[in-house]
């Protein structure tokens, strides 16, 4: 049987979306209209990264506590270990609790220069797993964790990045987000991985939708993440052609999640590089619209 028609799903799938903070006004400004496009759709949260090596910790901070005081929406902030001692990382967490943050993304974080190796703070915390426990000793956060369905890139094995995942959740995360992934059976193969290792926690596939396929391929193979032969194919020739691009990007990125909602996944995260555009539109393949999302 093939797939049900687009947006026709009973039940509307939980939505959260990603941002990342402004560098200069004219971004801010893309953002806050990226904001309240998307606000609408009333995605269970939002989140917002934090620079490499916390380059972005005030930027990251203020656009979360606007979105605290300034939306309904449930803001989430991205906190790395990176560079900072435990004592300044409880810090930075403590202030967020106290604008009334409750949700944060626990990551290790990667180094400012990119490919050199992580170096941990000599008082810092060493990991992810580490950190998801020091932020349940400051508060009882709601914890997110990061999952890679093609294995981080620094990983002895596929096992012991699944070992690592199981350590997160249990020090305390109650949900897992995924790296970026072309091919839902990649995603699919890991769910079934994770359920296969005891994981019971949500796990989110992270969905980026392109529409610019050069960034996007550097940014994944830098990530260590596949960028399959037949994305090139379909993209190739068209650098010059947005209607194109966009077009075959939310093709390609509703066909993804609709396998995935076949395949009963329920809940996704969406990457949308503060543009809202393809991702309002997937949202309502996936039978999310404005004025009935799921909350
Ligand atoms: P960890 O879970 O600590 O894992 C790092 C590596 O160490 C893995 O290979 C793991 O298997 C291994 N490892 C950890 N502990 C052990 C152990 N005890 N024994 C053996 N191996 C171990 N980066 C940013 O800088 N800012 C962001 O805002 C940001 N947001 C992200 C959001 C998502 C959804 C994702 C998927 C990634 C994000 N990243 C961000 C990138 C992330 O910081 C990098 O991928 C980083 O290299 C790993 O972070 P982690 O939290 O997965 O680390």
């Amino acid at each position: 049987a093939g797939l049900p028609a687009p947006g026709s799903f009973r039940t509307p799938p939980q939505l959260s979306f990603e941002f990342f903070p402004p560098r200069t006004e004219a971004l801010e400004q893309q953002l806050w209209s990226c904001i309240r496009r998307l606000e609408p759709l009333r995605p269970s949260f939002v989140s917002v990264t934090y620079g490499a090596g916390g380059s972005t910790q005030a930027r990251t901070h203020d656009t979360v506590a606007r979105l605290a005081r300034d939306t309904a929406l449930v803001p989430a902030a991205h906190l790395t270990c990176v560079g900072a001692s435990r004592g300044a990382v409880d810090d930075v967490a403590r202030q967020y609790w106290d604008c009334g943050v409750r949700h944060i993304v626990a990551l290790r974080g990667d180094p400012q220069e990119k490919n050199g190796p992580f170096q941990p703070h000599p008082d810092g915390y060493n990991s992810a797993a580490e950190l998801v426990a020091g932020l349940k000793r400051v508060a009882d956060f709601e914890i997110s964790v990061a999952a890679y369905p093609e294995t981080h890139p620094e990983a002895s094995s596929p096992q012991a990045d699944l070992d690592n995942l199981k350590r997160k959740l249990d020090a305390g995360a109650v949900r897992a987000i995924t790296q970026l992934f072309f091919d839902a059976d990649t995603f699919l193969r890991f769910l079934d991985r994770c359920l296969a290792a005891g994981i019971t926690a949500p796990v989110v596939p992270g969905i980026m939708p392109v529409s610019r396929f050069a960034p996007a391929k550097r940014f994944a193979q830098s990530c260590g993440v596949g960028f399959p032969d037949w994305l090139e194919t379909l993209f190739g020739g068209t650098e010059e052609d947005a209607d194109t691009r966009n077009m075959l990007g939310a093709v390609v990125a509703a066909e993804q999640v609709r396998l995935l909602q076949a395949n009963g996944v329920d809940e996704f995260h969406f990457y949308t590089l503060n543009r809202p555009d393809l991702v309002y539109a997937i949202a309502r393949i996936l039978g999310v619209r404005p004025d009935q999302a799921a909350g």
